[in-house]
């Protein structure tokens, strides 16, 4: 790391203590802004690197709410409004247990510069919550969606703060508080939430946006090198909505996805997924993949060492934040894979980004291979915008050409600065200067 951004980045550990998912994904963007402050040394003046690894509006809130049984429980609600220098902030919300500052912090600051890649005017924000949904009743999840929403909707509007879905969060929970928001504000904002129902303001594809984009992705990267998905067997990790239209596409485009996993472990089925009974496990029955097992004769359910073991030509880490380390990117090249598209946000670690760099196969960090699904909440926005309705194959188009857009940034920006075929640098060079040339015309605010 040059100087300048090793200074900044010990700041940002100093200043942010414990949130080792912020530092981490700081530092790779940090370490990207080598070549570009190199060329460009103007970007490091005026703080701009400070100023940009510092959210503009941290916002941390008490969520009570009541269970089925009458106990009352207490949650800690998050949003994090990074950065607006290309328009209102903009990313989802996650429930989990695992939810924190920290994580909140990293999911809003690579969401800056994804939805920059993107080019539809849209800033970088991310909330959630601790709130585990899982096992939850509808009743308990809309009372808490109404709670949460009730602190919420002071921060947020269609030209402020726009959130959406991410871990934990779907078209039930977008509903809830979208309700809630409408109640509250006594006003049809349309636009203040994006993964809405198709009734109410929703659009068509963005359910399965971020798993499309990926896989699109994947095969602008393979087109470099005059191949593509046809024929490849891919291992998929994850069974939520982004794994689940991963697989869909790459079936479209003739690969054969043979696995999918949830925390109780992943499967391997041989002959290829039957996504219409992964489809009928996750997303009606609310089930877990064992249940895919028990009806799908050849289908193994694995539950120990990790999805990577399976050899595959194409790997699409689809789960959650580290889910992919040096280890299982080692066994991942030894089996043969050739081609990385993140679809989860951050799910290799620094390690596994290494590994896979050195052996110098086709990576696609998630902030550019997984852009598809805010890429499409913009397209909502935008509909919402025009009181419209587009068609399925209309909102498809538009996200494909938005994908294969931000791959040919990418592409671009690393040998701009010297690195062909390096797309973590790419991303970042191309998400980084987008934004700052912005900060830079906005003064210093
Ligand atoms: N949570 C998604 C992401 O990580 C989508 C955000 C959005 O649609 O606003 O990009």
């Amino acid at each position: 790391m040059q100087d300048v951004v090793e200074k900044v980045y010990e700041q940002v550990v100093a200043r942010n203590r414990g949130e080792v998912e912020f530092h981490q994904a700081v530092h790779e963007v940090l370490e990207s802004l080598g070549p570009v402050i190199a060329k460009h040394p103007h970007y490091a003046e005026g703080a701009l690197l400070e100023r940009i690894v510092e959210p503009e509006r941290q916002i941390m809130f008490r969520v009570p709410w009541v269970d089925d049984a009458g106990q009352v429980h207490v949650n800690r609600g998050f949003r994090i409004e990074f950065n607006s220098a290309l328009g209102p902030y903009k990313g989802g919300l996650r429930f989990h247990p695992s939810v924190n500052a920290g994580i909140i912090k990293f999911l809003g600051f690579e969401q800056i510069f994804k939805n920059a890649l993107t080019a539809q005017g849209i800033g970088g924000g991310k909330g959630g919550s601790d709130f585990d949904p899982h096992g939850r009743s509808d009743a308990e999840v809309m009372r808490f969606c109404q709670s949460f929403m009730t602190e919420l909707s002071r921060h947020i509007g269609p030209s402020t703060d726009v959130p959406a879905g991410d871990i934990g969060v779907g078209g039930r929970e977008v509903g809830y508080m979208f309700g809630q928001y409408k109640r509250l504000r006594n006003s049809y904002d349309a636009g203040v939430l994006t993964g809405k129902g198709l009734a109410w303001g929703g659009s068509l594809v963005r359910t399965e946006a971020t798993g499309y984009g990926a896989v699109l992705f994947a095969q602008s990267m393979l087109s470099t090198k005059g191949e593509s998905l046809e024929g490849k067997k891919v291992i998929v990790s994850g069974a939520g909505n982004v794994a689940i239209y991963a697989i869909e596409k790459a079936q479209q485009l003739g690969a054969t996805p043979i696995t999918f996993s949830d925390s109780s472990g992943y499967v391997v089925d041989e002959a290829g997924v039957d996504l219409e009974l992964l489809k009928q496990v996750k997303e009606v029955e609310r089930g877990r993949v064992a249940d895919y097992v028990e009806r799908r004769p050849g289908a193994r359910l694995v539950t120990d060492g990790s999805v990577w073991d399976v050899p595959g030509d194409v790997a699409l880490p689809c789960a959650t934040q580290n889910e992919l380390d040096g280890d299982a990117a080692n066994t991942l090249l030894r089996g043969g894979c050739g081609v990385v598209s993140e679809g989860a946000n951050m799910p290799s670690t620094p390690e596994a980004v290494e590994a896979f760099q050195k052996a110098g196969i086709l990576f696609g960090p998630g902030k550019a291979a997984n852009a598809g699904g805010v890429a499409t909440s913009a397209l909502e926005m935008e509909q919402n915008a025009g009181r419209t309705r587009w068609d399925f194959a209309t909102a498809e188009a538009k996200l494909t050409g938005i994908m294969t857009d931000i791959h040919d940034s990418c592409v671009a920006a690393a040998e701009e600065y010297g690195r062909p075929g390096d797309y973590v640098l790419g991303a970042n060079a191309a998400g980084f200067t987008r934004v700052a040339d912005v900060m830079i015309a906005h003064g210093i605010v």
